[in-house]
């Protein structure tokens, strides 16, 4: 499949700020609008929590994704592993990828590193980067579906059961509101977007018993009104590495435990949840955070938090600094004023590596910094500016290096092409 963790049923995160604006347009406003135009579940909602987000049906996702990229004239390789580089000094000149035709060599003047993980990057000896000695990685979790869920049922016990729920932790989306006040708001925007907190009475309490697993949180967001389906975020699971095979393997053993588990205590203790039963699972493990490597730019905490704009961003991001930790800990801290903040090129150029480009989660950044900007909304913006230099890269008669096209021509380039790169706080 095409799409990534696109295909989970996680929202869009980090395109629209706290604020209510859009901070990405580009390839997802197409992909949306695709999305639509085939009858499939997609609404702007609030948390009312954080953020505010894109909420989509994952079924109708994996028919649009290859609807834009076929009609976009792209060839594609379908199971097919990037598993070595050539190289010469400081440019690669082609990966070899593997798949059930063998080996083969492809070669390009220029290569985009959308892999997560910075595979080629790590490859062709950048400087990478992982959590310090000491320090975990983020928890590793298996997102699922349940669908036949009864929304008015589960709003109607939120509304009564305000300190159950994770609400108001930005002052841009509380607005001077009381807990009761926006669990109002959570019933009255009538789609199923619930965030049961692990110390909260609810799953606090289970969770002392051993009916659930330690988490932070339940996070419930729709993906469906015709199936009354909604996507479950809750999993979780932290191991050193998470690009070990065996490690990897641990994970789906437990993952896969604690979602039958979750799924048990929806179904027997949360309103709503009653005659619901699990529709699909993720088809892969989800992995927060790897590797990040070290480019020209490194984007920092404050740059996230301050909502720094700058005359060389490429992307945006608004997502609130979110490091999901070990048991019940997660930090989670608002961009200032619910605002944006622009992600430079530099953060997608590798370090002594000059025909690569980054996009995603592997950006060059702090850990605090990768903890906004990993969220899919940011990335899919990275993914088009990176893919918009090294087309204007090409395109020159020259080939260009990419780091030869000035950034206001990227910058010029990417408007035209419907992406968001000023205009929100
Ligand atoms: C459990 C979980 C919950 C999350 N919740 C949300 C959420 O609610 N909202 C949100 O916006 N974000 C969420 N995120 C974050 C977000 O989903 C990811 O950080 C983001 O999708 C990363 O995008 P990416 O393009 O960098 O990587 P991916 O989406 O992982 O794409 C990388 C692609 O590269 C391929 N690949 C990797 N290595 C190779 C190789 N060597 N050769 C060939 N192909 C390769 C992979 O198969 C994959 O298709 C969540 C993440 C997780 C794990």
């Amino acid at each position: 499949m095409l799409g990534g963790e696109l295909l989970t049923g996680m929202t869009v995160d980090g395109a629209i700020n706290g604020r209510g604006e859009d901070t990405v347009g580009g390839v997802l406003t197409d992909l949306l609008q695709i999305c639509r135009d085939m009858g499939g579940f997609v609404a702007k909602l609030n948390d009312w929590r954080l953020i505010q987000y894109v909420a989509y049906d994952p079924e109708i996702m994996k028919i649009a994704i290859p609807q834009l990229v076929f009609g976009a004239d792209v060839t594609v390789f379908l199971q097919t592993f990037a598993e070595d580089i050539v190289q010469e000094k400081s440019t690669i000149r082609g990966i070899v990828v593997r798949n059930k035709g063998g080996r083969h060599l492809l070669t390009a003047s220029n290569f985009v590193d959308a892999s997560g993980d910075g595979d080629l990057c790590a490859m062709a000896g950048a400087e990478m980067l992982s959590v310090e000695r000491g320090e975990k990685p983020q928890p590793m979790s298996m997102m699922f579906r349940m669908a036949n869920v009864e929304t008015d049922a589960l709003l109607s016990y939120v509304r009564q059961n305000p300190e159950c729920v994770a609400v108001g932790e930005s002052d841009a989306i509380r607005g001077g509101r009381t807990d009761r006040e926006i669990t109002e708001e959570i019933y009255r925007q009538g789609q199923p977007c619930v965030f049961f907190k692990g110390d909260g009475p609810l799953l606090g309490d289970a969770i002392h018993r051993g009916d659930m697993f330690p988490t932070a949180l339940i996070m419930i967001q729709p993906t469906s009104d015709a199936r009354r389906e909604v996507c479950i975020n809750a999993t979780r699971v932290t191991l050193d590495e998470p690009t070990r095979a065996d490690n990897m393997a641990t994970a789906l053993r437990v993952l896969s435990g604690q979602v039958f588990q979750c799924a048990r205590f929806l179904r027997q203790s949360v309103p709503g949840f009653g005659s619901a039963s699990i529709s699909g699972m993720s088809p892969r493990i989800g992995i927060r955070e790897t590797r990040r490597v070290v480019g020209d730019y490194m984007l920092t905490e404050d740059d996230v938090l301050q909502a720094r704009k700058r005359d060389d961003g490429v992307a945006k991001g608004c997502h609130h600094v979110d490091i999901h930790q070990d048991g019940t800990g997660q930090i989670r801290i608002p961009v200032a004023d619910g605002g944006s903040y622009d992600i430079p090129l530099g953060s997608l150029l590798p370090k002594g590596i000059d025909n690569v480009v980054i996009a995603g989660r592997c950006l060059s950044a702090s850990r605090e910094a990768q903890g906004s900007a990993r969220v899919m909304g940011s990335c899919m913006a990275m993914g088009q500016a990176a893919g918009s230099l090294t087309a204007m890269a090409a395109s020159q008669s020259n080939h260009s290096k990419l780091r030869d096209i000035p950034v206001q021509r990227l910058r010029h380039t990417l408007r035209d092409q419907g992406a968001i790169l000023e205009g929100t706080r």
